[in-house]
């Protein structure tokens, strides 16, 4: 393949865009090389500014779980855009998604509308904070929930310790509410609330872990949580941003059948215009301005661009009675592939599936937090990576990132991506 227009693309970017991308993980530093620029998309289908066609399966990092350029979704956007881009004013199709939202997932009576999943993730954490009256949050490490200051902490030394900032301009006085714990771990968890009495407003975690690749929750271990948080009187906060409206209609919340207390959501929820969003009960929600004393706002918030996509896109969904399970099927097949050629190819690999949230890692023993997800062989990721771009295959540059299976992808598509991932085996 040649990527010599993606190449100056780059070299131009990179004089006026710090590291020429506007989001750190698209600059491939993980896996090295140069980005390669997006031209359009159709479906299942990615080209870029070199013309080369690859079938994509990072989906714009989610959101694009019916294919690119999905039909109901332009057309929503181009007719609205017609009649005005935003106003500053409430609108109608607000109240529509917000119904559409609130009819989909259980547990929640009021949603709340925002431009990513950041602010979602930062807006929940606040409400928690107020409605508790309490400072301190539980995180896990390798859960992402977007780049806010309380979410970039990383683990102090030795375990159980307060976080410390793991990025510059992220004070020590915000790294200290945010305590760190293990993924999967409720001992951990147990600990923390045992030291932190009463003082604990919320913890947030992502249900299916999609930011160290994929990792589901051990059997009981959301439960655990909530019977914690219930025992501690502490929010639970689902961070749904990836999980929701991607692993069935009503998120994690319904597949595992556990219930949060506030949940996030971003991705999916937008049809690919930017939204985010995050709901409770009405209890909760009335703490937000302007009936509570919780401040949080938006110009842009609740566009009526990005509401006509994700109201495309959320009904959509809602309206197909089997769409989640031709997508579990998709992803059940794409893993069966991948095992049997890597398996002939004598790779040592663990493979983590939930839905259609699925992930390659070069490691024998099983991922179940972001310790055992480190324990991956960066270098054959590296390789692999590679190889599958050059054989018009895109996954996430990041040996750290989910696969987003669409439901426009053919059995065709699946089987030629197993074919590829075969070829770039046997030179791994
Ligand atoms: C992507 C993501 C976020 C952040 O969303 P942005 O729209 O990028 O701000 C938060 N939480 C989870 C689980 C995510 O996957």
């Amino acid at each position: 393949m040649i990527y010599q227009r993606s190449s100056q693309l780059f070299a131009e970017a990179e004089k006026v865009i710090p590291g020429g991308v506007n989001s750190p993980v698209r600059a491939f530093k993980g896996v090295g090389g140069t980005p390669i620029f997006a031209k359009s998309a159709k479906g299942a289908y990615l080209y870029d500014e070199d013309d080369n066609r690859y079938i994509d399966y990072i989906n714009s990092w989610g959101p694009m779980i019916l294919g690119h350029a999905f039909p109901p979704v332009v057309e929503a956007i181009i007719e609205k855009a017609k009649k005005g881009t935003s106003f500053g004013m409430p609108t109608e199709l607000e109240t529509k998604i917000a119904e559409l939202a609130v009819s989909m997932v259980p547990n929640i009576d009021k949603i709340r509308f925002v431009n990513s999943g950041t602010e979602a993730c930062m807006s929940a954490i606040r409400l928690a904070r107020g409605f508790t009256k309490r400072d301190k949050i539980i995180k896990f490490a390798g859960c992402y929930h977007g780049h806010s200051d309380s979410f970039l902490i990383q683990a102090g030394s030795g375990a159980s310790t307060f976080g410390t900032p793991n990025s510059p301009g992220v004070t020590q006085g915000t790294a200290k509410d945010t305590l760190l714990a293990s993924f999967n771990d409720l001992d951990n968890v147990k600990a923390l609330f045992e030291a932190n009495q009463n003082e604990i407003a919320a913890i947030i975690v992502e249900p299916v872990a999609g930011n160290m690749g994929c990792v589901p929750p051990t059997v009981g271990f959301l439960q655990s949580l909530r019977e914690l948080c219930d025992a501690n009187n502490t929010l639970l906060i689902f961070d749904e941003v990836m999980t929701g409206f991607r692993l069935a209609k009503g998120g994690v919340q319904e597949l595992f059948n556990v219930r949060a207390d506030i949940v996030c959501y971003g991705k999916v929820i937008g049809g690919g215009l930017p939204v985010g969003a995050f709901a409770a009960r009405e209890e909760i929600m009335n703490y937000l301005s302007p009936l509570g004393p919780v401040y949080q706002a938006g110009t842009l918030s609740g566009n009526p661009l990005a509401m006509a996509a994700g109201f495309a896109m959320l009904k959509t969904l809602n309206e197909d009675a089997t769409i989640f399970k031709r997508l579990e099927e998709k992803t059940t097949y794409l893993h069966k592939g991948i095992e049997k050629v890597l398996l002939a190819n004598n790779i040592v690999f663990t493979i983590n599936r939930v839905g259609s949230m699925i992930s390659v890692h070069f490691d024998a023993n099983p991922v179940i937090d972001f310790h055992t997800a480190k324990n991956g062989d960066n270098e054959t990721f590296k390789k692999f990576f590679h190889g599958l771009l050059k054989e018009g295959v895109y996954i996430a540059p990041s040996a750290y990132e989910t696969w987003f299976i669409t439901d426009a992808l053919t059995y065709e598509d699946l089987d030629f991506t197993i074919k590829a991932i075969d070829k770039v085996s046997k030179s791994l």
